[in-house]
């Protein structure tokens, strides 16, 4: 019966954290998959979450279903931390938000949406970008192209090509583009050149899709929201999908949202219920507990303010790493430019590695990158910056 099945050769990430895990030698690195790990080398809890949980488990309340939309004051967490207290789109009541199934959920319903009311829209996303972007949307039969994003002689955006590229796309397209702290590259346009991009999309009739998985990690919690308020306050009808798995070390509840900024609030009404009947369809509503902590951790004075200081300690410890990074490589390789460590922002860095160095430093020194170059700039700490930073400056001077 099902011997036509195709193979599945496995997600190459996760195919390589298991990898990981057999390697048997001591002084193994891990710097593939995008998780937040702290000095110690873990996974945090966050104080604000255990307090957050602490609160849930005493109310002691039903597991019961929650609503298609998920819970009413996550999402309007969720809302208030995208578009800000004060927005004029949450004013009017053009903001249709469902609480989703992580960020990846998030995505997966939006492309559902489009494919069925956008059906002569394609979307373009970055080259390079989130290799599960072009999956997702490939899955809803939905046409994925790219747009120039990650220029590799400069190590830098190839601005004036995206920008040449949006200038081509037929009115209605779906341009997905990352807030902050770009995956997988680490770099990210600046207010000026995000101002640019407005002006392209107002002017083609584009439609942005803001995918931001790591508010906070970039230059805090309401900087790193800025474009897409810039975006909701020139007037632009948009969806935007968020994660908390990494902002809130919540990987497994799978706390995510989906937003569709709409031109008026008869339209976002309809958009939720079409929202609603897509979550219908699919899982019929989304996890409970996840929510509960969001909610009540961002809805808590104290608790919120908890949350912005371990969100703020999470994107300064790796700012520390990635100047160690670069200072050490920098001594062991002084012809070696290593300043797109300080310049990319986030848990990324592409480094520029081949996939043959990359290879190397795992065979050689067992530092495990993505063969891409993407270096997962947590998984280093105070004692394995220097021997990372060591085996990158002899893979270089080998070139
Ligand atoms: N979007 C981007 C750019 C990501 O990097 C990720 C996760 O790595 C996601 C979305 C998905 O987030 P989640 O793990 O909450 O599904």
């Amino acid at each position: 019966m099902f011997e036509h099945v195709d193979h599945y050769p496995g997600d190459p990430i996760l195919s390589l954290l298991e990898k990981f895990g057999h390697d048997t030698r001591p002084n193994k690195v891990n710097l593939s998959i995008g998780l937040y790990y702290d000095e110690n080398g873990k996974i945090p809890v966050l104080k604000s979450v255990q307090a957050a949980a602490k609160i849930v488990q005493e109310k002691a309340e039903p597991h019961t279903y929650l609503p298609m939309e998920g819970l009413a004051a996550y999402r309007e967490a969720v809302q208030h931390l995208l578009f800000g207290r004060d927005s004029a789109a949450l004013r009017d009541n053009r903001v249709a938000t469902i609480q989703s199934v992580g960020g990846s959920g998030a995505l997966r319903v939006a492309a559902d949406f489009i494919k069925t009311y956008l059906p002569d829209s394609a979307v373009w996303i970055s080259d390079p970008s989130w290799d599960n972007h072009h999956a997702l949307f490939t899955a809803a039969r939905i046409q994925v192209h790219t747009y120039p994003y990650y220029d590799a002689v400069t190590n830098n955006i190839n601005f004036g090509g995206m920008l040449e590229t949006l200038n081509t796309l037929p009115a209605k397209s779906i341009v997905l583009m990352q807030p902050c702290c770009h995956n997988p590259t680490g770099l990210d346009l600046n207010h000026a050149q995000w101002k640019e991009v407005i002006g392209v999309l107002q002017q083609r009739n584009l439609i942005p899709f803001l995918d931001i998985a790591y508010q906070g990690f970039g230059d805090g919690i309401e900087e790193d929201a800025w474009v897409v308020r810039a975006m909701a306050d020139a007037g632009l009808t948009m969806v935007v999908t968020n994660s908390f798995s990494k902002n809130f070390s919540l990987y497994g509840e799978r706390c995510g949202g989906l937003s569709f900024v709409c031109p008026s609030a008869k339209e976002a009404a309809l958009v939720l219920g079409q929202l609603k009947a897509g979550v219908r369809r699919i899982y019929s509503s989304p996890p409970l507990f996840g929510s509960k902590l969001v909610a009540t951790v961002l809805h808590d004075a104290d608790l919120r303010q908890q949350w912005d200081r371990e969100v703020a300690a999470m994107r300064d410890r790796i700012k520390t790493m990635r100047e160690k990074l670069r200072n050490s490589l920098t001594a062991h390789a002084p012809s070696v430019d290593g300043s797109y460590l300080v310049n990319q922002r986030g848990m990324f860095s592409y480094t520029g590695f081949t996939a043959a160095e990359v290879d190397s430093l795992r065979e050689d020194s067992a530092i495990y990158l993505i063969r891409s170059g993407r270096l997962c700039i947590p998984g280093l700490n105070n004692q394995n910056v220097e021997s990372v930073a060591q085996a990158m400056a002899e893979t270089l001077k080998k070139r």
